[in-house]
């Protein structure tokens, strides 16, 4: 959602921005956080990620094509999440630091 209206329409892609704002004209894509902060975001993310698999793996020893089929999922939306989480978050500092 736009953190200046509150409306919906801030993401053009499963995590990129929209170019502004469909109700109040906030420009949104402008501001988008890029490379390092987001390296950073993910990267514990992955970390987590590995440690359940290799715990899962462990308890319950599911056949490699289980594996196989839960994980591209479980990772592609863990990363789209945080990407999203960490995009968002970054938006809404700057949005703050430019309009105290
Ligand atoms: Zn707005």
């Amino acid at each position: 959602m736009c953190p200046r209206c509150g409306a919906k329409g801030l993401w053009a892609g499963p995590a990129q921005f929209a170019e502004k704002c469909g109700n109040c004209s906030q420009e949104l894509a402008r501001h988008e956080p890029s490379g390092r902060l987001l390296y950073l975001a993910v990267l514990p993310v992955t970390v987590l990620l590995i440690l359940a698999a290799l715990k899962l793996d462990e308890t319950l020893r599911p056949p490699l094509w289980l594996h196989a089929l839960l994980w591209p999922p479980v990772v592609a939306l863990a990363m789209i999440g945080t990407v999203r989480l960490a995009k968002a978050a970054a938006l809404i500092t700057r949005l703050r630091k430019e309009t105290p």
